[in-house]
């Protein structure tokens, strides 16, 4: 039997505390036995996610997600192939993916909510199931469908924080293929903006650790910001709205600057920040995209498309080893992560 190792929780950082490597532990364990009605799979890549910062918490403050327990396995994004099946609908060989991969070498894995991979979708690139043509991907493409109002020929002005990471560097794109004219995106390192200028087509790059953003937006967004895709919250995110025009729109995907505080999400913002809201009537709804599951496949399909023809362009940030998934947990929540944040685990 070959050895098994796991990643689990050996300890939790604390609501108000920064994640560390240290929280993580990767240890052997036993090799799993399946089960009647049962899959057992290899994982070949694991995601890493903002969302799981909340899972490291005793309480995770959200309805729909349970804490990850201490010293047993993480579990989140995973792809894998199928190697032993006591289920009728898989077979050694099918490649799958669900949302509660456990982070083990070899695991069984239940057969609710897993998902074979279309090989015509994804090629020999299976990280994309983690990625463009996963949770990330439908995330950028339904949330500016859902929630951003882009009009083609509009001459709209279409702004996004965390730029350069999964949900981000895909979001920019897919305002432009949607029809925004103007693309903005404000990211933590120069680096990142060179990405984003030179290789994503992103018209203006923001870096929020050395410019002063304000005065950026302004030259970059000379006719006022009617969409902002908002992956970050925070002093960035209402330094954003004070540009916005009358009757534009949040998409409000996520506020990672917050995820190590101990604040209800999404956190409260200044007074002066609501009035402006009113004022302007922007709208800000939250934004969930398991609340739409509905429209995942159709979503996969058009990205897939687009990545097909050479329209989007798809980031990866690619770290080698079950032992390292911790480490690029930690990475990725301080922007160690060029596009998506992906574990390879093995090869098939
Ligand atoms: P990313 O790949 O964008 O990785 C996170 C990035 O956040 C880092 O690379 C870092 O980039 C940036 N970041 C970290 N701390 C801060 C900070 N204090 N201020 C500004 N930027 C920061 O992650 P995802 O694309 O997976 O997720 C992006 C956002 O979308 C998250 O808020 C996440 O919770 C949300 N999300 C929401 C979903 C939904 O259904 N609503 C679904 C999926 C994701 P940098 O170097 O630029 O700082």
């Amino acid at each position: 039997m070959p050895r098994n190792r796991r990643t689990v929780l050996a300890c939790r950082p604390g609501v108000n505390g920064e994640p560390r490597p240290e929280n993580f532990r990767t240890e052997d364990c036993g090799y799993p036995v399946v089960q009647d009605g049962k899959v057992l799979a290899k994982t070949l890549f694991l995601s890493v996610d903002p969302y799981m910062r909340c899972r490291m918490n005793e309480d995770t403050g959200s309805h729909y997600l349970s804490p990850w327990q201490l010293d047993h396995a993480c579990e989140g994004g995973g792809v894998g192939v199928v190697i032993d099946s006591k289920h009728k609908d898989f077979h050694p060989g099918d490649y799958v993916e669900t949302w509660v991969w456990p982070w083990q070498e070899y695991s069984q894995v239940s057969p609710e909510g897993l998902r074979k991979l279309d090989p015509t979708l994804f090629g020999s690139r299976l990280s994309l199931a983690l990625g463009a043509l996963g949770m990330p991907g439908a995330t950028a493409l339904v949330g500016i469908r859902e929630r951003g109002h882009v009009t083609p020929g509009a001459n709209q002005t279409f702004v996004v924080s965390g730029a350069a990471g999964a949900c981000g560097s895909l979001a920019g794109q897919i305002a432009r293929l949607e029809g925004a004219a103007n693309i903005v995106g404000i990211c933590g390192s120069e680096e990142k903006c060179r990405l984003l200028m030179e290789e994503l087509g992103f018209d203006h790059a923001v870096n929020y650790r050395t410019d002063n953003v304000a005065d950026r937006l302004k030259e970059a967004c000379p006719r006022g910001v009617d969409s902002y895709f908002d992956n970050v919250g925070g002093e960035i995110s209402e330094t954003v709205i004070k540009q916005m025009n009358e009757g534009s729109h949040v998409i409000l995907c996520g506020q990672i600057s917050v995820y190590n505080k101990d604040v209800p999400y999404p956190p409260p913002l200044p007074q002066e920040v609501t009035d402006i809201l009113k004022e302007r009537n922007i709208t800000r709804e939250r934004f969930l995209i398991m609340n739409y599951l509905d429209k995942f496949e159709e979503s996969g399909i058009q990205l897939a498309k687009w990545i097909q023809e050479g329209k989007l362009k798809v980031k990866e940030t690619v770290v080698e080893g079950i032992e390292k998934t911790g480490e690029a947990f930690v990475s990725m929540m301080k922007g160690g992560n060029v596009g998506k944040m992906i574990v390879h685990v093995a090869d098939p």
